[in-house]
């Protein structure tokens, strides 16, 4: 009789954990595959990666760094949600940039990580556990087309098993530990990573992560550990879950199998204190991952409205091309500073500017050569003005600079170094860029429209009289 009530806990035991840990691990699948639709998939990073498979060593190493710009702020956040590998990978399986570890990248990962042959051959989504070169973990790999529909590479988000045992604890209010293949570390893991590593007290052909977050239960649970460590081994054989009862503790394992197949490459352990009421309890359990499960999408979905309100803020106010500041948010500037500078008696100055001859460099080497020169010349400027100074782009290849605090002269002495630094740079074609500029500095009562309409006649007269110069009332 009391064996059967104790067959009967053991197994309740063994399935309440199976369905936390299931529908944990189901709940960061669907925040992946809301950061892979609202996130990566989108053109931006799209337009971006897919360039990389085909570049030059140093043209790659431009695309890396753009795209650990682009998505450093998703990286964070996936982090604050335990998520802490955010990983590309170019067609060949090789590393393209990770975000845990952004210097390492171009090894190959063929006949190491299985799920990205795959992923690679079938062109499909895998999701399972995986060792990897650093960290063991729960991946989720995506291949990723451009928009020919051509493959182009994958991205993985995956979290550590000591992530997703800290969530299973939380819910479950055990203590969980996990253990994974020896012969899989030895194989996988590299050399200088297999410190993070040592052997288990219950199996010794099974390893633990040394980091310091596991020392306490693998202390606390040292004697247990040891005088289970026969029965566990032999136990192991049959690849299912199954329960032990040691000193009023109930220590319960569950395999995990990888995505090789392996049916137990790790086991998840937990360790609860023996009542037996608590373990019928925790069936109510179910229904509180269940919460967890919301709470974590939520928490997701938050994070994806809060950067898609970022770029939308950052496309209404820069221009995209120059990252100048675009022509609403210059008037505004302008508008602002302008009725602030007269209320404190300060004088203020603005250029207006005109690259010269642009459309015999677009007619000449092309429409790109031609986006790259303004970028350029913007670069160029932003370097030589003040932090109080304001650049934005007016128009097609017009720009309008403004100085706060500045008189006319001040004002003309800037134009003149904009102007010889400009002159200066070096755009990649066999001619020189030059611009040509208006200054205008604020007259009392005149208002912002007659301001700039005055600086584009003097603008106006600087092309005239020969470009490449700077003209103002003076
Ligand atoms: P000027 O010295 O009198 O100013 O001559 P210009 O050729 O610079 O002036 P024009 O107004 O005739 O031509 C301006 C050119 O700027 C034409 C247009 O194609 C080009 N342009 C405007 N916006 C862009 C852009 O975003 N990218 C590129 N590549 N070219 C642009
Ligand atoms: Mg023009
Ligand atoms: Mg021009």
């Amino acid at each position: 009789m009391y064996e059967d009530k104790r067959a009967a806990v053991f197994e309740r035991k063994v399935k309440v954990f199976n369905d936390v840990y299931n529908s944990t691990r189901k709940s960061y699948s669907k925040i992946t595959k809301l950061l892979h639709d609202e996130i990566i998939n989108t053109t931006e990073v799209i337009d971006l990666f897919k360039q990389a498979k085909d570049a030059s060593p140093e043209e790659q190493q431009v695309i890396r760094l753009t795209l650990y710009k682009l998505l450093i702020p998703t990286y964070e956040s996936l982090k604050s949600i335990n998520i802490r590998q955010l990983h590309f990978h170019l067609p060949n399986v090789s590393s393209f940039l990770r975000f845990h570890k952004p210097e390492k990248y171009g090894d190959s990962l063929l006949g190491i990580r299985h799920s990205l042959e795959i992923v690679n051959k079938e062109r499909r989504y895998v999701e399972g556990f995986e060792e990897g070169r650093i960290y063991n973990g729960f991946r989720y790999v995506y291949p990723l087309f451009d928009e020919e529909k051509r493959y182009i590479g994958s991205v993985e988000t995956s979290l550590s098993f000591k992530a997703l045992s800290n969530d299973i604890e939380e819910t479950l209010g055990d203590e969980i530990d996990f253990i994974l293949k020896k012969s899989i570390v030895e194989k996988k893991v590299w050399k200088e990573e297999q410190s993070n590593y040592i052997t288990s007290q219950i199996n010794d052909q099974y390893m633990n992560e040394s980091g310091d977050a596991y020392i306490p239960i693998v202390s606390k649970y040292q004697k247990i550990n040891q005088s289970i460590s026969k029965e566990v081994t032999q136990k192991m054989q049959s690849q299912t879950g199954f329960s032990i009862c040691k000193d009023q503790t109930i220590v319960t394992f569950i395999p995990i199998s990888n995505v090789e197949g392996d049916r137990n490459a790790a086991y998840l352990i937990s360790y609860e204190n023996s009542e037996e009421i608590s373990t019928i309890a925790k069936d109510a359990l179910t229904l509180m991952v269940i919460s967890t499960l919301i709470l974590l999408i939520l928490s997701m979905l938050i994070f994806v409205v809060l950067q898609k309100i970022s770029k939308i803020n950052e496309i209404a106010t820069y221009d995209s091309l120059t990252g100048a500041y675009n022509r609403n948010t210059m008037s505004e500037l302008l508008e602002y500073e302008l009725e602030r500078m007269e209320r404190k008696h300060k004088p203020l100055s603005i250029l207006y500017i005109d690259i010269d001859d642009f459309k015999s460099v677009n007619d000449k080497y092309g429409h790109e050569k031609g986006d790259f020169v303004l970028k350029e010349v913007v670069d160029l400027m932003i370097q030589k003005l003040r932090k109080s100074d304001r650049l934005g782009r007016w128009g097609g290849e017009e720009f309008l600079v403004m100085l706060p605090e500045t008189d006319e002269e001040e004002a003309v002495l800037v134009a003149e170094k904009l102007r010889e630094v400009i002159s200066m740079g070096d755009y990649q074609i066999a001619r020189e860029v030059t611009c040509s500029f208006g200054v205008a500095t604020h007259i009392d009562e005149e208002n912002l429209d007659s301001m700039i309409a005055r600086a584009d006649r003097y603008l106006y007269k600087a092309k005239k009289e020969g470009k490449n110069r700077v003209v103002s009332h003076l």
